[in-house]
């Protein structure tokens, strides 16, 4: 099932920095991202007298200055009040510190987005980069490879360079009034620890951040911060709470384009990571590391930047298969990590 079998009701995204009305009162913009991935959609929302966004745009000078023309421009006279965070990563919380001491707004996150982006912020050092280095190393990447990964210092920090120095805590379930409409937080878990969405009956709308997106899977990964994790259960389990939301809902995602048709995406998501996990499983026959994990999974190779989530997303699937009692771990002479199938 693709793509091709959604909806979208916008033939164009919005050029970067521009409003497109999507809803009453709900104004899409895309900010560019600097990597192979190259946007990101943020959400604007007419509240009252005033505005309440939804992310904020990696913090690199290019996306600072659409936003200071945003603020001079489209925006002005209209106090930016709010900015509610989906969840840590640097394209969704980057520039909410920024734009938060520019204009007085709030910042909203959930909990544990919140304590996951303070530490990653935080900290640096020599022995953050060891760790990162030997989860690499474990998974089969060579020295030089396992190296790169870490070369970059502390790369969160220069992607989120002013971190909010308060937050208000957004919980699943919480409500939300934003221009009169309830707006309902939807919690989703994997992709982040407590990615929050939002849903709008009155709207029905979505707006679903990295948790639900129309034409790639959002990435599921294992990392050196929790590296024993099983996020692709979590990620699993969670989109169940998104199968109670009308399949009529238009569907808002940080990635892509505006969509119809969730219950069939949904549907899609999950059959992507079976047929993964099929594939992988009938692979670990022979013990597979997670770099050689990658290979069965993904046909082409990566830079630096991706291949940080494409080992992480084949370490994920091979933590789940070990979590259904499908794989043993075993681990060979030089320390690498290897899953091999219990399946005759
Ligand atoms: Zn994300």
């Amino acid at each position: 099932m693709s793509a091709d079998a959604l909806y979208f009701p916008f033939s164009e995204p919005p050029a970067p920095g521009e409003l497109l009305e999507v809803a009453p009162g709900v104004h899409w913009l895309r900010m560019p991202l600097p990597f192979a991935l190259d946007h990101i959609n943020l959400w604007l929302l007419e509240d009252g007298e005033g505005w309440t966004l939804v992310d904020s745009g990696i913090g690199t000078d290019q996306v600072k200055s659409l936003w200071k023309a945003l603020l001079d421009g489209p925006l002005a006279g209209r106090p930016l009040r709010r900015i509610l965070v989906t969840h840590f990563h640097p394209d969704h919380v980057g520039l909410a510190g920024w734009l938060s001491r520019l204009t007085g707004a709030d910042v909203w996150m959930s909990e544990g987005e919140y304590a996951l982006a303070q530490w990653l912020h935080g900290t640096s050092g020599e022995a953050r980069s060891e760790r990162q280095r030997a989860f690499f190393s474990r998974h089969g990447l060579d020295a030089e490879a396992a190296a790169k990964q870490v070369s970059g210092g502390n790369v969160y920090r220069a992607r989120v360079p002013e971190f909010p120095d308060h937050y208000l805590k957004l919980s699943d379930g919480d409500a939300l009034t934003i221009n009169g409409h309830r707006w309902r937080v939807v919690v989703g878990r994997g992709h982040s620890p407590e990615h929050a969405c939002f849903y709008c009956e009155e709207l029905d709308l979505l707006i679903a951040g990295d948790q639900v997106l129309p034409s790639i899977s959002p990435n599921i990964s294992v990392t050196f911060l929790n590296a024993d994790a099983d996020p692709l259960s979590d990620y699993l389990d969670s989109l169940q709470a998104f199968y109670t939301l009308p399949n009529s809902v238009r569907v808002l995602p940080a990635h892509g384009r505006v969509f119809h048709g969730l219950h069939l995406r949904l549907a899609a998501l999950k059959a992507h990571h079976d047929e993964r996990l099929q594939r992988l499983l009938a692979a670990c026959k022979e013990p597979k590391s997670g770099v050689e994990a990658m290979k069965v999974l993904f046909d082409r190779r990566f830079g630096t930047h991706e291949l940080f989530f494409a080992i992480g997303e084949s370490v994920a699937h091979l933590h789940h298969l070990r979590e259904k009692g499908l794989v043993t771990r075993q681990e060979d002479a030089e320390g690498v990590t290897r899953f091999l199938s219990n399946v005759s």
